[in-house]
C-alpha cells in the first residue's frame, strides 16, 4: 500500500506506507492514582519526526517516561515494531531500541565524554563513529568532563549517546532547554538527518513549537493529559490560534472542540492521525 506521507516542508511525497515503529493505544498514566495522561493514542513511523506539543503540565514528559518504562501505564498498550512492551523494564526497552534523552540530559558531570560511552557499553570506536559523524566537535572533547562542557555540548553528548545505541525510536524531551535558539537551530536538523538517514522514528517534545514543526512531519497536541488535535506539521503550524492556545494551556476553552475536530483528526482510542496499512 502507498500513501501520501507529509514531509517537513509540508509537501506530500508518495512513499510506501511503513507500519508504525512506535504505537500507543488508549494509554493512561497516573501519579499516586491521579491520572495525568488519559486514553492517549499516537504513532510514529520509521524515519518520521513527530512533535508532541502542549502547555506546561500537559503530560508530555509523563508520556515519554511511560514509553521508556520509567513510569508504569495504568491502562492501554505501547508497542515497539508491533511488539507489546508491557512488563519490560526500562533497560529491556533500551535494549530493544528505545533511546530516551530526558530534559536533564541524563549525563554525569564528573565523567568525561569518553567515559559516558564506556558506561553505556559503547567503547568500541565503530559504535561511536556514527555519533561523532553527527557531532564532529564532540570528538575533540573526548577527554573533557561533562560538567565542563557548554550547554550545547552537553546536549550533543546526550544525543550522541542515544545515536550510538542505534535506536529504532528516539524520545527527545525539551532538548532546547537552557540553550540559545541559534544552538537549537543547529541541533534540530541533526535530528531530522538521523531520522531520514537511519530510519529512526523520533518523538520530539519541544517548547520552541515553531522550530519543532520545521523538522517534524506530524504533530500531536496534548492538553491536560488528553490529545486535542493532531495533524501534519504544516496543518498545525498554519493554525496560530490553536498553537498559541495549546502552549498557553487554554486550547479547549479558546478553540472549542468542534473547530478542532473539523480541522484535524482528533485522536481517540483508534485515531493515530495516520491510517493503518
Ligand atoms: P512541561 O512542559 O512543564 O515539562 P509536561 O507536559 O511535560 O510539562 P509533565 O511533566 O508530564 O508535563 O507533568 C504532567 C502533570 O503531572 C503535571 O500536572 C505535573 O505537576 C504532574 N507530575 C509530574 N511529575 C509528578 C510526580 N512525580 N508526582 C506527581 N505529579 C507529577
Amino acid at each position: 500500500m502507498t500513501e501520501a506521507v507529509p514531509s517537513p516542508s509540508g509537501q506530500e511525497a508518495t512513499t510506501p506506507l511503513a507500519a508504525p515503529v512506535l504505537e500507543l493505544d488508549g494509554v493512561s498514566i497516573a501519579y499516586e492514582r491521579a491520572p495525568v495522561v488519559r486514553d492517549l493514542a499516537l504513532a510514529v513511523r520509521p524515519g518520521e519526526v513527530v512533535a508532541l506539543l502542549g502547555a506546561n503540565g500537559a503530560g508530555k514528559t509523563t508520556t515519554l517516561r511511560g514509553i521508556s518504562g520509567l513510569l508504569k501505564v495504568t491502562s492501554g498498550s505501547i508497542r515497539l515494531a508491533g511488539q507489546e512492551l508491557a512488563g519490560a523494564s526500562p533497560a529491556a526497552r533500551a535494549r530493544r531500541g528505545i533511546a530516551h534523552v530526558p530534559h536533564d540530559r541524563g549525563i554525569f558531570f564528573g565523567l568525561t565524554v569518553a567515559e559516558h560511552f564506556r558506561l553505556d557499553g559503547l567503547a568500541a570506536p565503530a559504535r561511536q563513529q556514527a555519533a561523532f559523524e553527527h557531532f564532529p566537535a564532540l570528538a575533540d572533547l573526548r577527554g573533557r568532563r561533562a560538567g565542563l562542557l557548554s550547554g550545547g555540548e552537553q546536549q550533543m553528548l546526550a544525543l550522541a549517546r542515544a545515536i550510538a545505541r542505534e535506536p529504532q525510536v528516539l524520545l527527545l524531551d525539551e532538548m532546547s532547554l537552557g540553550l540559545a535558539p541559534v544552538v537549537v537551530e543547529r541541533l534540530l536538523p541533526i535530528v531530522s538527518d538521523l531520522a531520514a538517514s537511519k530510519g529512526v522514528g523520533v518523538l520530539l517534545v519541544e517548547q520552541h513549537v515553531h522550530l519543532a514543526l520545521k523538522i517534524a512531519h506530524r504533530g500531536y497536541i496534548l492538553s491536560h493529559g488528553e490529545l486535542i488535535a493532531s495533524g501534519t506539521a504544516s496543518e498545525l503550524a498554519s493554525d496560530s490560534a490553536l498553537l498559541q492556545a495549546s502552549y498557553l494551556g487554554t486550547a479547549l476553552a479558546v478553540m472549542g472542540e468542534a473547530p478542532v475536530q473539523h480541522r484535524f483528526r482528533v485522536a481517540g482510542r483508534r485515531a493515530h492521525g495516520i491510517d493503518r496499512a
